[in-house]
């Protein structure tokens, strides 16, 4: 008998409709003028049992402070909050739900002592990360009642996200009334790909009748770490075939041909293409069945273990998620834990070439996110395959870790690089485009 049980029915969230009023103009532009005044930002990643949070000045684009509520709704529920320049400090608070979990957010930044606002109305916008946007979305938008309608229809592409991420903005219009709210998809910055890159090889009615597609995710990401890194190069991402390797705990690579996503390793949902910690990316879907049958369990178990069992946890047998838990482990002599450092690496390295085929040729190649940003191991394993494009790592500028940098040399004819990531930073940025535009008014 297959003893993993599939948990997450987080589906029974989703509360009733609520109205969400535009903001007055004047609370956050008395001066009318876009940008210029200052705004701070609370960005808000709600997960079914967990939120993160960051408030972020939006003139100086400076953290103000973030946290972590975590075991929301359960026994031990405790916050993490950080003031800049403060210290980290965690505190075991009862949090039944997400929107004790917003009120003790809002007790922190608020404190007389950890705070750094002294009272709600100092909170102007609120930027959510809502995971999946489905085909409707395309762009971040201010949320009303119809984006709430819209993002509750696309819930069945990603059932243990999008609810959370709903409770998380229902809890933030209870709590702050009033408050522009933004709403930023993982997958809006891939609906550029064209339908070859977005259509599965299935019955089309499939994909006419349920919208069974590649979507793709970390789109925030790639969209930041791509523009980011023209900026550094000094060109236009509009001039630019660059490659993103968003590698953490969840990975994916981005082809980003001129500015525009054309393709992108996750799929309908975020369990296709790279290897990752816990989750296999690219299978045979027959193992699937194959699986059911020799474990006696249900799809849905089966499932649960190619998203929290597989990757590199469970190709080192065990070991680790974590790639230094790995390394070590692989330096020490554990041969499953080297197999599984090369695999990750051959299949990384077998979609930059793939995505280069696609652009006819590649500028850039930018590595970014846990793996990506501090592994240089893992990063001169990668560019082992990438030679052939003609690019090098230079071994003591990939000793850097979590900074920008350039590894390759000035006669390279592809750029390779680091830029670290910033999603708050992203979500923020689009809130203060949306909320400082004219359909505010
Ligand atoms: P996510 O946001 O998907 O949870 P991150 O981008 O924070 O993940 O990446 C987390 C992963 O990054 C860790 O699981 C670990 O494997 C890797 N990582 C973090 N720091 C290092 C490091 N110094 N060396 C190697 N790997 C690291």
């Amino acid at each position: 008998m297959c003893l993993l049980r599939q948990t997450g029915k987080e589906n029974g969230l989703l509360g009733k409709s609520l109205l969400i009023r535009k903001p007055p103009v004047e609370l956050s532009f008395p001066d009318g003028k876009k940008g210029k005044h200052k705004m701070n930002i609370l960005v808000i990643n709600c997960g079914s049992s967990s939120l993160k949070y960051q408030l972020i000045d939006s003139i100086s684009e400076k953290v103000l402070a973030k946290g972590l509520c975590e075991r929301i709704g359960s026994d031990g529920a405790c916050i993490t909050h950080t003031p800049a320049g403060g210290e980290k400090k965690t505190d075991t608070i009862p949090m039944p739900d997400h929107n004790a979990a917003i009120a003790a957010v809002i007790e922190k930044l608020t404190d007389p002592e950890v705070g750094v606002i002294s009272s709600l109305d100092e909170i102007n916008a609120v930027g959510h990360r809502i995971v999946h946007g489905g085909e409707r979305f395309s762009k971040a938008l201010l949320i009303d009642d119809d984006v709430i309608k819209a993002i509750e229809d696309v819930s069945d592409l990603a059932p243990l996200h999008n609810p959370a991420n709903l409770i998380g903005v229902r809890a933030c219009a209870k709590l702050m009334p009033g408050v522009p709210m933004v709403a930023v998809f993982d997958t809006a910055f891939h609906q550029t790909m064209p339908s070859k890159a977005y259509l599965y090889a299935l019955p089309l009615e499939y994909y006419k009748k349920y919208k069974v597609r590649r979507y793709g995710f970390h789109g925030t990401s790639h969209d930041y770490v791509s523009n980011r890194a023209a900026q550094i190069l000094g060109k236009k991402r509009e001039d630019l075939r660059i490659i993103v390797c968003h590698l953490g705990n969840g990975a994916s690579v981005t082809a980003v041909d001129h500015g525009k996503s054309i393709d992108t390793t996750m799929g309908l949902t975020p369990l296709e293409g790279l290897i990752m910690g816990t989750r296999c990316g690219d299978l045979d879907p027959a193992i699937i069945t194959f699986l059911m049958n020799k474990l006696d369990c249900s799809a849905e178990n089966v499932l649960t273990i190619l998203n929290k069992k597989s990757g590199m946890l469970g190709l080192s047998g065990g070991i680790s998620n974590d790639f230094r838990d790995l390394s070590r482990a692989a330096a020490e002599g554990n041969k499953d834990a080297e197999t599984a450092l090369q695999a990750y690496a051959l299949r990384v390295g077998k979609y930059i070439g793939a995505y280069a085929a696609e652009m006819d040729g590649a500028d850039v190649i930018v590595f970014t996110a846990g793996v990506g940003e501090n592994d240089g191991a893992m990063r001169k394993r990668i560019s082992d395959y990438t030679e052939f494009l003609g690019t090098s790592v230079d071994p003591e500028k990939n000793k850097i870790r979590g900074e920008e940098v350039i590894l390759s040399r000035p006669e390279d004819k592809v750029v390779t690089m680091v830029v670290p990531t910033n999603e708050e930073l992203a979500i923020a940025r689009q809130t203060l485009a949306i909320v400082g535009s004219k359909d505010v008014n």
